[in-house]
């Protein structure tokens, strides 16, 4: 690439901000334009699989990460009765997962990107955009670039503007999620999810500091969305929980929809829509930012391979979005597990979730993206594009 190519970035996310990153790295002037005055992050905790991993390891991030999170080495999944339906080792090269408060990735991939460069204006909302490379401001100012990136998140006015939207829809499915002080809940480096008729809690060690818990049922379950939560309710579908249910009703609950968004394409012109612009997922995978950041990445390499901006644009999506959307497919079925399994069929749904933990092939078809790294060579990026 040559230091005369300039972007602008809609966005100051895991997309936009890596985006935003590995182009400064290579020489690119880059601008990003984020809505909210500051760049941060709401919400509890992350989970970091293989995939996005490896670009914060290729960009010698790791090191200054990994002292604020926790490798997990299992994964446990267990039925209303206490039994466990599945546990995975996480120790593999590819199954590996970190898990973080969720705002600390962010404000490493902040710091990479500022020191290589990188403006980041905040409150500055973008309205719109033109194919040719033109990001257009809420204040009427256009800003125009080589590439232009709309890393919006799923409500991105960008692919809007661009008349991408093939699908946007919020999911009935309500999200509580909790970031607790101390390890008490879990010692040790793991997670464990614990199903009961529609019903999710999770409880994973985050960090030395601190326990993420996330909890997931339908919208339509009102005790169950409730925030603070619902003891009595809750305690009613996993008993051995109260304690915890106890101490989550006094915390602070972070509240969340899921949202799922596909587009007709993800680029016209030299505009490319990256993240959950382009095809927010349930987070029932732990992909949404993974895939971001890897599909970044990936993007950089046809960038470099084709100089063409809307022919690199193009051959990229024919490359990466295959796994994506396979990710997305599998990130719904398992919502769907939870969220519409009848009741007096639970036993069959433990032999399900079973049976998919016991298979390395289905497991490796639901977790193909943390098996896929990001595209970084040319000899890949060109069989992609046969
Ligand atoms: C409950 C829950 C749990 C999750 N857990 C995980 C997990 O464990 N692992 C994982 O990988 N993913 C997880 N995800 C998904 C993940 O949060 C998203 O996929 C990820 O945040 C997408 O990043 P993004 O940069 O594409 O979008 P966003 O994070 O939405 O960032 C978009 C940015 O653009 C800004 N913006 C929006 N509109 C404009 C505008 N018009 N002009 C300028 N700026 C604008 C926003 O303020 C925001 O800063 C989870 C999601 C949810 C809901």
């Amino acid at each position: 690439m040559t230091g005369s190519k300039h972007a602008e970035i809609a966005g100051a996310g895991y997309a936009g901000l890596t985006m935003a990153m590995l182009l400064a790295q290579r020489g690119w002037t880059v601008t990003v334009h984020e809505r909210s005055d500051a760049v941060r992050e709401i919400g509890a905790g992350i989970f970091l699989h293989n995939n996005g991993l490896l670009v914060l390891e290729e960009a010698g991030l790791m090191e200054e990460l990994a002292p604020k999170g926790e490798r997990l080495l299992r994964d446990r999944m267990v039925d209303h009765r206490g039994r466990v339906m599945q546990e995975r080792d996480l120790s593999g090269p590819n199954t590996r997962r970190w898990s973080f408060p969720r705002q600390e990735p962010i404000e490493v991939l902040h710091g990479a990107a500022s020191r290589a460069g990188v403006e980041i204006v905040t409150g500055s909302a973008i309205k719109s955009a033109h194919p040719d490379g033109v990001l257009v401001g809420e204040d009427g100012r256009d800003h125009r670039a080589d590439l232009v990136i709309g890393a919006d998140g799923h409500r991105s006015a960008v692919r809007s503007a661009l008349a991408l939207t093939r699908l946007e829809r919020r999911l009935p499915t309500t999200s509580i999620r909790f970031l607790l002080p101390g390890r008490r809940l879990t010692p040790e480096p793991m997670s464990t999810e614990y199903w009961s008729r529609r019903r999710r809690i999770a409880l994973a060690a985050c960090g030395p500091d601190y326990t993420y818990c996330y909890m997931a049922c339908p919208e339509s379950d009102s005790p169950g969305s409730e925030a603070p939560i619902n003891v009595e309710s809750w305690s009613d579908h996993f008993p051995k929980l109260r304690e915890v249910f106890e101490l989550l009703h006094r915390s602070e609950a972070y509240k969340a929809y899921y949202s799922w968004v596909q587009a007709h394409a993800w680029s016209r012109g030299n505009v490319a829509l990256l993240g959950d612009a382009a095809h927010a997922l349930p987070p029932t995978l732990g992909q949404g930012s993974n895939l971001a950041m890897s599909n970044a990445r990936s993007l950089v390499t046809f960038l470099e391979r084709i100089k063409d901006v809307p022919a690199a644009l193009v051959a990229w999506e024919r490359a990466v979005r295959p796994t994506t959307e396979a990710t997305q497919a599998w990130a719904r079925h398992y919502d769907r597990l939870t969220k519409y399994w009848p009741n007096s069929m639970s036993g069959v749904r433990a032999r399900i979730i079973w049976a998919f933990g016991a298979s390395p092939q289905l497991s490796a078809r639901m977790r193909r993206a943390d098996r896929t790294p990001p595209i970084t060579d040319l000899v890949r990026a060109q069989k992609a594009m046969r």
